[in-house]
């Protein structure tokens, strides 16, 4: 029987994995208009053939809906990738050898910028001035590491901000201190805006630039998704996705997470408001909003609730910051609640996880129900006692899955602060999934790699991926019983994002009537042992039905 409208595409031969309630199989799919319009053997779809219809031919690999990153700072990341980038570098020499070598490219840079080195490069995750000093004497010098939470800067910057030992160090943050209380040379979150402030802001053409970039890259690794989890304060990007969407440049679908600022109340909700209605066009909507409850535990300003070890394994007197907590946050949460905003938390150890449950039970108790679908991202310290109040709240736990595992960070920065038996609460994913609780994935880009593969391999083994750029010695699993299989890692990447993005009803499976949102892979996951989920590549990244990245044989 001769369809009655033949497609446009027909992918066959391929290992179609649907993540639909069924978990389903199928071997092709059929598309129209961006859409799904068949999905089943390559028998079922062959009726929807027309003359004109595009057939490309998986080779057996494997086609799933589009990854969708619940937590990412994409035009961030991009910016970074244009400026001194120090992501790649596997240890301090060659942290070294990238800023010799970017000072020396761009003598006209008035400021060097740019980050993304690691903790573990250096001893104590603190490096110190001198170095920087030798290489770039003239010039200020700021430079955040991965995860954002902190910055190493130069005697210039350090001047230039007015910073010496004199400097007391601001509430929401620290100045690292030798011995003799000077400066020396790294800056702790908020303490890292005292040299921020002075330091040039990308221009509107750096984020475009920069968007533009971290889409390509992030639609290569199969990303047809993500919410930024930061739009606004230092990221001012809220205008560049209104305009890449306007020029239709946006293909990806992205959720943008207002940035809440933490010195301030209530009175932003309006701002909030405006930037909202602003703030949807296309694929385009600024719908969520981002608190930093805390900081991270590495640096110790993850908000814990008791205090974390000292380097002899004896109490201190920190439990870290709550950036905004208490009644503040139930405040804060119950009024954006109340206007109908998701909000997006980042909660890292235990006590800020607790506060921000409680500030949903607020908002829940004055609003009553609603599906807005609040998450809690990073959540790497979970008390026991709180796993099952996601739950019963609707909160949506949001995992950056590629964490969870043995590496210096974890063992030499983490695990000995936080001691017994505290270090076993840690991405406690499998738990999480025990308790009924829904799970979204996303990886913190730049923070940290955003390959759906590495983070789906780290979330199913807890060991690093054979593959990644840093040594790691330690390869005994981490936590074992808070393993997840395949499926659940997949679903978290495709459905539970897509939830938590509010696009499951559009996105998220490969279904009749849904969006063609579709990734392909060179190999069958579940065919191959599951060591090698991270050696997998992508061929195929589509979004409704258009390629927005090609390689291999599907380019
Ligand atoms: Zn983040």
């Amino acid at each position: 029987m001769p369809a009655s409208t033949p497609a446009d595409l027909l992918l066959v031969n391929g290992a179609v994995y649907t993540v639909d309630a069924a978990r389903s199989w199928a071997s092709a799919v059929a598309v129209k208009d961006g859409r799904v319009v068949a999905v089943g053997t390559d028998h079922d779809v062959r009726e929807h053939l027309g003359p004109r219809t595009e057939v490309v031919d998986l080779r057996g690999g494997m086609l799933l809906p589009g990854f969708q990153d619940a937590h990412a700072h994409p035009a961030a990341a991009g910016v970074e990738m244009l400026q001194c980038d120090l992501h790649e570098a596997a240890d301090a020499e060659e942290c070294v050898a990238i800023i010799r070598a970017y000072a020396a490219a761009h003598p006209e840079a008035e400021w060097i910028v740019g980050g993304g080195w690691s903790m573990d490069a250096f001893r104590g995750g603190t490096p110190t001035k001198e170095v920087l000093d030798a290489i770039v004497p003239d010039r200020p010098v700021f430079l955040p590491n991965r995860d954002g939470h902190g910055a190493w800067v130069n005697s210039t910057a350090l001047k230039v901000a007015g910073i010496t030992r004199d400097t007391p160090d601001p509430s929401d943050g620290r100045i690292e201190r030798d011995a003799l209380g000077e400066p020396s040379g790294t800056l702790h979150e908020g303490a890292m805006s005292l040299v921020d402030d002075h330091a040039p802001e990308p221009t509107a053409d750096d984020w475009a630039e920069g968007l533009a970039k971290a889409q390509a890259y992030l639609h290569s690794l199969g990303i047809t998704a993500w919410q930024d989890a930061i739009v606004g304060g230092s990221y001012d990007t809220l205008d560049t996705y209104v305009a890449a969407a306007e020029r239709g440049e946006l293909t990806a679908r992205v959720i943008g997470a207002l940035w809440w600022d933490r010195h301030r109340g209530l009175e932003q909700i309006p701002e909030l408001l405006d930037a909202r209605a602003r703030g949807r066009v296309g694929r385009f909507e600024a719908t969520s909003v981002k608190i930093m409850v805390d900081g991270v535990c590495e640096n110790f300003t993850a908000a814990v609730l008791e205090p974390y070890l000292d380097a002899e394994g004896r109490p201190t007197e920190n439990r870290g910051i709550a950036f905004v907590g208490g009644e503040d946050l139930k405040l804060a949460v119950t009024h954006l609640d109340a206007e109908g905003f998701q909000v997006h938390f980042h909660a890292l150890a235990e006590r800020a996880v607790r506060e921000a449950l409680d500030a949903v039970e607020a908002a829940r108790r004055v609003n009553g129900p609603n599906d807005h679908r609040h998450h809690l991202a990073h959540i790497q310290v979970v008390h026991p006692n709180d796993i099952p109040r996601f739950r019963r709240l609707g909160a949506v736990a949001n995992a950056q899955a590629l964490w969870a595992a043995h590496e210096s960070q974890m063992d030499d920065l983490t695990i000995p602060f936080l001691g017994e038996p505290r270090w076993r609460w840690q991405y406690p994913f499998g738990s999480l999934l025990r308790a009924g609780v829904v799970l979204a994935m996303g990886s913190d880009w730049s923070v940290s790699s955003p390959d759906p593969l590495a983070q789906i391999h780290v979330a199913v083994n807890r060991v690093m991926p054979p593959d990644y750029p840093y040594t790691v010695d330690n390869r005994e699993v981490f936590l074992p019983e808070e393993r997840i299989d395949l499926a659940t890692a997949i679903a978290g990447f495709t459905m539970g994002s897509a939830y938590v993005n509010h696009l499951d009803r559009l996105t998220g499976s490969i279904e009749v009537g849904k969006a063609a949102d579709l990734t392909a892979l060179d190999r069958n996951l579940f065919e191959h042992p599951l060591e090698e989920i991270s050696q997998a590549r992508v061929l195929l990244t589509m979004v409704e039905g258009a390629r927005v990245f090609a390689a291999g044989n599907l380019a």
